[in-house]
């Protein structure tokens, strides 16, 4: 060949590396493993993951923190069917991805060829894009068409389709047409008349609240969300990602009076945040039949979603806030502190504070939920990232772990899903690592959660990321049952007839699958053992470690003698 030749996995690597994407996840094999041996020669960092998922769920959450998306990078078949709920996640997250998939090669398609999958047209569920370029030339103007609309409006993931073929063919480097890095998202703003619309319906409130949702912390309004809380007085609500967009300790944060605020706002803010099964759907009886919903999002599709709102203001959330904040700046419109409703805010948080509050002081064992996040609380950095999965350790979790700055709590989000914890760590800490060294992950698991990826735990160990991972072992899913009580329970006769769905193994010894890869392992059944563990974990900075705290496995539950006796086929 004349000229200077190039391979598609070379193409691919630099045409990555002109949009500014800084992190590949991925399992290799045949087809992709010379992609990422590409990717890393031209500055990708590439991390090899040891489930796709995982690595999917990785590759999403470095689009969430930095903006730009994260590339996920699997084989063909299989590897690229085990992406599909990290796409997924990460679309109804509202997130940016790219995946890289391989696919068999041209002239074999439909022939029965290795891993033969039809993966673009499977794609096109889960994406916003799902391409398979038509030569290797047009491969850069397809990789900045995939990362442009995967940030663009809405975000999202986009899939790209790279035939096995491609991977080592070889084009002429003069015959490529390089694109360029593709520019910022544009910034919308929303119609004046919008504007002083919503401010004259906000002004005229009686009970006004305004929650703050992920889309909020995703276009770093931080700022202007701050001032707009404080300029005009306003209650407000994160949900769950959107913690620390306002920091929780806020005097405004109403978080522990949630459901009465919901219930009795007559305005409500949303910024950011879909009226979906997160907000209740914006209907009663969790809300006001007559509540005026004004709507703040990117997507014009979105506006009107279960309710009929009283405003709607389309564009990025930065910037109709700021829209907002010259509003309000020249109305001088501020809501009075001592309203009737900020007295029934205030008396609810503080009822409900003290609750807690009571739970976590108990002093018997095995620990409860909230005695065990008493500890965490007391003694993680204020500043770590939070990545938080798993039913009661979530749920609880959110409540009684407070976030003080924007993007740092990452959990189970709007799909629900289980298994993103270790993904979603593993890339905090990438990301910490090269942008904020020392800032630490902690990431809390139920049980049951930790085990859909607990061998990505090999993988913080090999990339030596001291993530800590406090797994809350209830020995089940929702609740589970102690070791004396398992014992009874297999007398009845084969476990798979008797053992309940909810049960998994009883103390069992989660610390050493860190312990077995060079990582600090703990289990730990007293408060003083878990305080001693936090302590030794926070303080080295450089190992990995997991700490095992078993709690009350009926912890939240009503005491039942043999709970599995009330089952309806014992
Ligand atoms: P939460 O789970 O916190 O309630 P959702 O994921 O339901 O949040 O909603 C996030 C919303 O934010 C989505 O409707 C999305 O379109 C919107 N969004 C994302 N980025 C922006 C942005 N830059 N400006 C405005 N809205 C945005
Ligand atoms: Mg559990």
């Amino acid at each position: 060949m004349e000229g200077e030749a190039v391979s598609g996995a070379q193409l691919i690597a630099q045409a990555l590396r002109a949009q500014n994407i800084e992190y590949m996840f991925g399992i290799v094999g045949i087809p992709v493993t010379e992609i990422a041996i590409a990717a890393q020669a031209v500055g990708i960092k590439y991390v090899g993951m040891r489930n796709e998922q995982a690595a999917c769920y990785a590759a999403s959450a470095v689009g969430y923190l930095t903006g730009r998306p994260g590339v996920c990078l699997v084989v063909s078949g299989p590897g690229f069917l085990h992406v599909l709920g990290g796409m997924a996640n990460a679309t109804i997250n509202c997130w940016p991805l790219i995946v890289i998939g391989g696919s068999s090669d041209r002239n074999q398609e439909t022939m029965g060829a290795f891993q033969e999958f039809p993966q673009v047209e499977a794609g096109r569920l889960y994406n916003k894009l799902s391409v398979r370029p038509s030569s290797l030339e047009v491969i850069p103007a397809v990789i900045e068409k995939a990362v442009r609309t995967s940030m663009y409006g809405r975000p999202g993931s986009c899939y790209i389709d790279i035939p096995g073929d491609f991977v080592n063919l070889q084009v002429n480097k003069s015959s490529v047409k390089y694109v360029e890095c593709c520019l910022p998202p544009p910034i919308s703003m929303a119609e004046h008349s919008a504007v002083s619309k919503a401010a004259s319906v906000i002004a005229l409130s009686k009970q006004p609240l305004l929650i703050i949702g992920k889309g909020a912390a995703y276009s770093r309004a931080e700022n202007n969300i701050r001032k707009l809380v404080d300029l005009c007085g306003l209650p407000f609500l994160p949900t769950p990602m959107a913690k620390g967009v306002v920091p929780d300790n806020h005097p405004n944060c109403v978080a522990a009076a949630r459901s009465m605020a919901l219930l009795h706002a007559d305005v409500i803010i949303l910024l950011g945040a879909r009226l979906n099964w997160i907000l209740h759907f914006g209907l009663p009886p969790r809300y006001r039949q007559d509540v005026k919903v004004i709507q703040i999002d990117i997507c014009a599709e979105e506006l009107g979603n279960n309710v009929r709102p009283a405003a709607t203001l389309l564009g990025d959330i930065k910037a109709v806030t700021e829209q907002l904040l010259e509003e309000f700046n020249k109305r001088s419109w501020k809501y009075p502190s001592n309203s009737e409703w900020w007295q029934k805010l205030r008396e609810k948080i503080k009822n409900n504070e003290e609750r807690s509050k009571g739970l976590a002081l108990q002093k018997s064992l095995p620990m409860n939920y909230y005695t065990v996040f008493h500890h965490i609380r007391e003694l993680i950095p204020k500043d770590c990232i939070l990545v938080s999965e798993g039913a009661n350790t979530m749920d609880i979790g959110r409540t009684m772990l407070p976030n003080f700055f924007p993007r740092q709590r990452l959990d189970a989000g709007t799909f629900g899903t289980m298994g993103v914890g270790l993904g979603f760590a593993i890339a905090a800490a990438m990301v910490a690592r090269d942008h904020t060294p020392g800032k630490r992950v902690v990431c809390i698991e139920g049980d049951s959660a930790f085990g859909f990826s607990g061998m990505e735990v090999e993988t913080i160990c090999r990339y030596n990321l001291p993530i800590l991972i406090i797994v809350v072992n209830n020995n089940g899913i929702y609740t589970g049952l102690d070791a004396n009580s398992w014992e009874e329970m297999l007398k009845f006769g084969d476990p798979a007839a008797c053992v309940p769905p909810v049960s998994l193994l009883p103390n069992a010894h989660y610390e050493k699958i860190m312990s077995t890869f060079g990582g600090k392992g703990y289990f730990v059944k007293t408060p003083e053992e878990l305080q001693s563990a936090l302590k030794a974990s926070v303080t080295d900075k450089q190992t990995p470690s997991l700490i095992n705290v078993m709690i009350d496995p009926q912890s939240e539950r009503k005491k039942q003698e043999f709970p599995w006796l009330t089952r309806s086929n014992l």
